[in-house]
């Protein structure tokens, strides 16, 4: 009885990620429990996946998944996605129930290319390191959109991607000298398709695409030189369309430079022709690039996102095809925050969860030809985001600083990359305090990069035949205040904590909030339509 009323879903304000302290406890408490229907059943043969995701709900574009489904891990890779598989044919189980499962997300608009000390230069002090910024947000891939050129992509990947735990890919600028202050962006002397696109040559699967950004004059070299380091290395071309130019409308970059599947980014920034001025609705030539097979991109950066153009675009049928950040020391404290942020906009005025998914996973890695990444099926990278959805009252900002506001906002509990946790907010990956180590924490290499060593392994030590001058060994548990749990059983902290009254129940307000939020984004959408018109 009390139980119920403790976890009875709350309305309005309360957050109901307050209640999971309450329902670890909760946890702790029923572990002897839950572990008691699995007694005896010990699998004879070692178990065959290093790691499963069991009761999630996936949400995998690629493959047309959007139901219940267990998803095992095994050598970095997927290895079955399933509607049930036994817990015990895993080293590690984590229950993800109430909890969306999709492919790690793809960002790829990024600025990655810090540490070289120059200043308000995306190579350098403008751009951050990605690690501090990815897996924390679900994000496993990233891709730097032209921060290095040709000549500067050498000391970005040795600077950068080598060293970085996130995946990080990378978009030549069409600039040799890459994306840097004082003219050099402009410089169109350095503009050279022919030796951007060798160098995009020598690094197949790492120079995914080539970038031309910020160009303020009114020739159209940039996009020509691009497409001819696009052509040699067969990879797309990123436009960023720079400044608006009466002599380089929007319509001629599609018809006449951009092949299908390239990229238009900043596509909802309404700056550069991508919205009607007359009618707020589709600007000319969209349409038919959207039909020739270009793809539209977010990159909602610091100036990029309006409301006042994202919802009239959306109601006349124009959404994008991928999200992307821009993520940059000016955009990720502003209006843009992280990629499910920009997710939750797009859930905000009504997309579909499983459209702002596609849309951060397989979209965006298909659109840099990586079929490998953003995407569930077996023998695809095991890059993996579970996603929980906190229910209360949000407000989400564009980059003018107005607002939108929702019931809804997604939150990043586990990263997984090749197959291995990186990110576990809740540490549901993890055990209870005082329960002995099991066959899992054993192999926890398998399965993790969050446990390397056990508790004070890395301390001094007295080396063999030195005098020992204090006991150095760390306090153990003494083994009666020590929990056991059967190996091949799920995590004991199961977030499967409603009764079957208690989700009905909780569904109900779902549906009450939705169709609320629903409204409100209606009559949003309609002020905003109607102030739209001359
Ligand atoms: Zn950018």
């Amino acid at each position: 009885m009390l139980l119920s009323r403790l976890f009875i879903r709350p309305e309005g304000n309360t957050r109901r990620i307050e209640l999971r302290i309450a329902t670890v406890c909760v946890a702790l408490m029923l572990a002897s429990f839950t572990a008691a229907p699995y007694a005896g059943a010990q699998p004879a043969a070692p178990p065959e996946y290093d790691l499963l995701l069991k009761g999630g709900h996936v949400i995998d574009a690629k493959n047309n998944i959007d139901a219940l489904m267990d998803v095992a891990i095994r050598d970095g890779k997927i290895a079955k996605v399933a509607r049930i598989i036994p817990a015990h044919r895993a080293i590690k189980t984590v229950n993800v129930t109430g909890m969306y499962v999709v492919p790690g997300l793809v960002d790829i608009h990024v600025h990655v290319y810090a540490g070289t000390g120059e200043k308000n230069s995306y190579a350098g002090d403008l751009s951050v390191y990605p690690d501090g910024f990815t897996f924390r947000s679900g994000v496993t891939t990233v891709v730097d959109a032209g921060s290095s050129g040709w000549r500067s992509f050498p000391d970005f990947k040795s600077r950068v991607i080598d060293i970085s735990k996130t995946r990080v890919l990378a978009m030549l600028n069409i600039v040799g000298a890459g994306m840097r202050p004082n003219g050099i962006e402009q410089n169109t002397a350095d503009m050279d398709g022919q030796k951007t696109g060798e160098m995009a040559l020598k690094y197949p699967g790492v120079i995914v695409g080539i970038k031309s950004a910020h160009f303020t004059g009114p020739e159209w070299k940039p996009y020509e030189q691009a497409e001819i380091a696009g052509k040699m290395a067969n990879i797309p071309v990123m436009i960023d369309f720079g400044a608006r130019r009466i002599e380089r409308p929007i319509y001629k970059l599609f018809e006449d430079y951009l092949r299908p599947g390239d990229i238009y980014t900043h596509a909802l920034s309404g700056e550069r022709g991508e919205q009607d001025n007359i009618t707020g609705g589709v600007g000319r030539g969209l349409r038919e690039a959207r039909a020739k097979g270009i793809y539209f991109d977010v990159g909602h950066g610091q100036a990029s996102f309006a409301w006042s153009v994202v919802i009239p675009l959306l109601m006349d049928g124009f959404p994008p095809d991928s999200i992307s950040t821009d993520l940059h020391v000016d955009s990720m404290n502003a209006g843009m925050k992280d990629m499910l942020n920009i997710g939750d906009k797009f859930l905000a005025i009504g997309w579909p969860l499983k459209d702002v998914v596609a849309a951060m996973t397989w979209h965006p890695a298909h659109e840099v030809k990586q079929d490998q990444l953003g995407n569930l099926s077996e023998g695809a990278i095991a890059d993996v985001a579970v996603i929980s959805m906190e229910h209360g009252h949000f407000g989400f900002g564009d980059s003018y600083n107005s607002r939108v506001e929702s019931d809804k906002k997604m939150v990043c509990e586990l990263t997984i990359k090749d197959g291995k946790f990186v990110y576990d907010l809740n540490a549901m990956s993890g055990n209870p305090w005082n329960q002995a180590p099991t066959l899992a924490d054993k192999q926890a290499n398998r399965w993790t990069t969050l446990k390397t060593q056990g508790f004070g392994e890395s301390h001094w030590k007295p080396r063999p035949g030195q005098p020992l001058q204090h006991d150095w060994r760390p306090y153990t548990l003494p083994a009666d205040r020590l929990q056991t749990m059967q190996p091949g059983t799920a995590n004991s902290v199961d977030p499967q904590w409603m009764s079957p009254e208690e989700r009905a129940k909780s569904a109900e307000i779902d549906k009450k909030n939705a169709a609320k939020a629903a409204a409100r984004t209606k009559a949003l959408a309609a002020s905003a339509h109607a102030t739209g018109k001359p």
